[in-house]
């Protein structure tokens, strides 16, 4: 092997990242609590829970990088003392912390919905009055898939809002933003400063949970350039390396940013088979200090993920155009244990392929029969 990768995780993330690197003479090691994961398969998985875990997953590798983007920076502060990171230990601290995440927009000239820090029941009232009601309050920290969340639609809910997310500790209320659609942009930026993004995705989700991605996003040639430029300004600015995620919202006045994910994205799964380099070999080329690969789309991409329960192989590989991802995970309600990707040649055979999937998925699939690609 030419180079080892340590991370930090070692969830499907990990797994779709070693499967990456292995082509490229690249071994990856992770660093997991639970070590019958999805990412076992590929390489050495050190325990969190062990009482050497951390010091013998940095003598595991000469490289680091991350799947789980609440990687305790406790652990990555021991890990730079002799090894380095990417991407870089602020981009991670900033996208751990919605208030600093939003400060940095701020900075940048990234649009955001408007917003205010709350800590306490009067700063909760003070921000409904200033923002005006509906908002959502989210917690600071730890929140994902719309877990740690509360819309707040009238003035009767601040007790239970405060109730419910108070304890959590620091909030932020948010303007509830009407968006017509939700969107991701991926980029990624190699050691010499590089930058390449592949096409926004369209997002779908089903109670919180991503349930499919439409890729290229349809009608979206002139949100492109304009989420192209923002990703690019947070890439520079952090000095990052590897790949970065920007989930954005489509509204009347252009596009807000919601929150970045410092880590490859499940909205950029399509890419495996649906890009010339996928988002997970473009983050291994990356960390490794090795070129970019082209972002280029092979051909449009629908990603569909499987959630809870796993359709039957044989019905999933018996549809045209259609590539399966499992997990190796077990089955549990609203849990991601797999995907699939489409890959239609046009939007007459998608339409037939998302109603042949949709019978065959245990999930409940929200897949419009009217969509394009
Ligand atoms: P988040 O955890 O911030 O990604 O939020 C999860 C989901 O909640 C998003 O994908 C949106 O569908 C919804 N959401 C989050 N923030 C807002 C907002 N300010 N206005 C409307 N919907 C939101």
């Amino acid at each position: 092997m030419d180079k080892t990768i340590g991370i930090f995780g070692g969830g499907q993330l990990g797994r779709m990242m070693a499967q990456a690197a292995l082509p490229l003479n690249i071994q990856c090691t992770f660093f997991e609590a639970n070590t019958d994961c999805p990412s076992e398969i590929l390489g050495p998985v050190f325990s969190t829970k062990a009482e050497n875990g951390l010091q013998q997953f940095i003598n595991s590798a000469d490289v680091f990088s991350l799947e789980f983007e609440n990687t305790p920076l406790s652990d990555v502060d021991v890990l730079t003392k002799s090894k380095t990171l990417h991407p870089p230990r602020q981009a991670l601290a900033i996208a751990q912390h919605r208030l600093s995440e939003k400060a940095l927009f701020d900075e940048l000239d990234i649009p955001v919905a408007p917003y205010k820090a709350v800590n306490s029941l009067d700063s909760l009232k003070n921000a409904v009055t200033v923002l005006g009601l509906p908002i959502v309050l989210k917690t600071a920290t730890g929140g994902y898939d719309g877990k740690g969340q509360f819309v707040l639609r009238s003035e009767d809910q601040i007790d239970q809002a405060w109730m419910e997310l108070g304890p959590a500790g620091e909030l932020v209320a948010e303007s509830f933003v009407t968006f017509s659609r939700e969107v991701s942009i991926i980029a990624v930026r190699g050691q010499n400063g590089d930058v390449k993004t592949w096409p926004l995705a369209e997002n779908h989700h089903h109670h919180g949970i991503l349930s499919h991605s439409i890729v290229p996003a349809p009608n979206s040639a002139d949100l492109q350039p304009v989420a192209q430029d923002y990703i690019t300004r947070l890439l520079n600015h952090l000095n990052y390396i590897g790949v970065l995620t920007l989930e954005l919202f489509v509204t009347s006045h252009g596009l807000l940013a919601n929150e970045m994910a410092p880590r490859v994205h499940n909205s950029g799964h399509w890419s495996i088979e649906g890009a010339v380099c996928s988002q997970f070999e473009n983050h291994v080329r990356a960390v490794a200090g090795l070129p970019l690969g082209s972002t280029e789309v092979v051909r449009p991409t629908v990603m569909v993920n499987i959630i809870g329960q796993y359709p039957k192989t044989e019905d999933v590989l018996a549809l045209e155009g259609v590539h399966l991802h499992l997990y190796d995970k077990t089955e549990r309600e609203g849990r991601k244990i797999g995907h699939i990707t489409l890959m239609p040649n046009d939007s007459t055979k998608l339409t037939t392929l998302c109603r042949q999937l949709a019978k065959i998925l245990p999930n409940p699939l929200s897949l419009s029969e009217d969509m394009t690609i």
